[in-house]
């Protein structure tokens, strides 16, 4: 059996094979990093990692690169504000980024490429396409694609681009929705501005070529996979399409992956709406990683998925029977032997499980006949039918349920522990659920008794122990206030 997979170019399920049998060439947009990625983006990431998981675990070998792009727009104007270089600027988010990918078990992508280490191939490119007759110098210096030059654009998105409007351009990283036009190649140095000086003059990449030119870099001019969020389709996929076909002649990537967007709560994530989430704010306020992971990916990809709170607790509880389940089956002793219907049972799931997944990556349906195999195991084990012979088949099925879904292991406690760290550097201990606290051991009552040991101490004229008190707390962001009507303290 062979995925198929949704492919955005032919608006159909193609199946998905590496066209030089070896490993399936794939490109996926990475982040911008200006800022902390919100659980949107994650779901991207994510549902990607179930692909490369996936294909992985049926066979099949995976080249997979994501870009950085550590140069555009916002990150200017950012650094500028925040008085730093770009470089500076961008090395905390993209930590964070790598932090937060580890935190929800993303695997790392075999090539991790950054925007502003690759200027030179940008250039080249761009003078390829000046050569071909689609790229244009403009008066300020910047470099435009003309889009007269490529009949074939709109192929990827169907947009019926009829009414383009010839030469019009537009040179900002964030566009219009709907609008086509000559888009920025390379965007001439305005004054004060981090930029390079190249053969085609003073400045720096457009968001569009970074990707046309790190994809055929690391995979060749024609490749067999890539993916992104539904947001790219247009224009970002499109001009990377114009880009790349109108220098080589040939097909650039074969086949698209485009994941939908998350609502919250049944409207759009934005910060005004009050409903927008990053990784560490739902750390902090006490959701486990692993149940993060299972509800962002257990919607397939194609779906618009709902966040809600009443979900992660959903899957807070299923990681619970799985890992349970598991425990049970590990920690048990059994007989020798094997139950014919348990062995029957196991080879269905296992085949459904996989027949789930090779359908454009069904997600939800891939987890039903794991929870359905789970029901009927425990029933056996109540039952003391499950013998050894079932016990390794079925934890085989789990298995390699857990190579894709990979939320069995208890791995909670360190994510937590770095939001927390994270939270107490930045000034945002107000945002941590007192539950959650009082699970890292830090009740009110631990902080009273911690306070009037102080006291004590000080009465004692042991200062040593007092300061080490007041250290303590502050490290874990309470105030003590010495006051004359006694001493307070607050979080931070
Ligand atoms: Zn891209």
């Amino acid at each position: 059996m062979t995925l198929r997979l949704f492919n955005t170019l032919t608006g159909q399920l193609d199946e998905l094979l590496p066209s030089d049998r070896e490993a399936l060439r794939m490109y996926a947009c990475g982040p911008t990093v200006y800022d902390y990625s919100h659980i949107g983006n994650f779901r991207t990431f994510l549902q990607v990692d179930v692909l490369r998981r996936f294909l992985k675990l049926t066979g099949t070998q995976v080249r997979h690169v994501m870009n950085i792009t550590d140069v555009d727009d916002k990150i200017i104007r950012n650094a500028t504000a925040a008085g730093v270089s770009i470089g500076t600027y961008t090395a905390s988010f993209e930590a964070a980024f790598f932090e937060d990918l580890e935190s929800l078990r993303v695997e790392r992508p075999e090539i991790i490429a950054h925007a502003t280490e690759h200027i030179p191939k940008m250039v080249e490119l761009v003078q390829k396409l000046a050569a071909a007759g689609a790229a244009y110098q403009a008066e300020d210096g910047s470099w435009y694609f003309r889009l007269a030059a490529f009949p074939e654009y709109g192929k990827l998105s169907k947009k019926d681009l009829s009414g383009m409007e010839d030469g019009a351009r537009v040179d900002v990283d964030e566009y219009e929705k709907d609008s086509a036009r000559d888009f920025a190649l390379w965007k001439a140095a305005k004054p004060g501005e981090t930029s390079w000086d190249t053969a085609i003059g003073r400045g720096r990449p457009g968001w569009h070529i970074e990707c046309s030119t790190m994809a055929m870099e690391y995979l060749g001019e024609s490749f067999d996979l890539h993916a992104g969020g539904e947001d790219l389709i247009f224009p970002h996929h499109e001009n990377e399409i114009a880009q790349s076909e109108s220098v080589t002649h040939k097909t650039f990537a074969r086949h698209w992956m485009h994941v939908r967007f998350l609502l919250v709560d049944g409207r759009k994530m934005s910060k005004s709406e009050g409903n927008f989430y990053t990784l560490r704010d739902l750390l902090l306020k006490g959701y486990k990683a692993s149940a993060i992971r299972l509800a962002l990916i257990s919607v397939p990809y194609r779906h618009q998925f709902n966040f809600t709170f009443d979900g992660l607790v959903e899957a807070t509880a299923a990681i619970e029977r799985l890992r349970t389940f598991k425990q049970r089956l590990t920690e048990g002793r059994f007989s020798q032997g094997e139950n014919p219907a348990l062995q029957e049972s196991a080879k269905k799931a296992q085949a459904e499980y996989l027949a789930a997944l090779n359908n454009d990556l069904n997600t939800a349906e891939a987890r039903a006949p794991i929870f359905d195999l789970i029901r009927t195991a425990n029933t056996a084990l109540d039952q003391a039918q499950l013998k050894a012979g079932d016990r390794d088949a079925i934890l085989a099925v789990l298995a390699s349920f857990d190579a894709v879904f990979d939320v069995m292991e208890d791995r909670d406690a360190e994510p937590t522990r770095h939001a927390l760290e994270w939270a107490e550097k930045s000034g945002r201990m107000a945002e941590v659920a007192p539950e959650l606290l009082a699970r890292q051991g830090l009740t009110d009552e631990a902080i009273d008794a911690l306070v009037a040991e102080r006291t004590q101490a000080k009465r004692q004229r042991n200062f040593a122990r007092a300061d080490q008190i007041r250290n303590e707390l502050a490290e874990k962001g309470v105030v003590i206030e010495d006051s004359k009507d006694g001493v307070r303290w607050k979080r931070k």
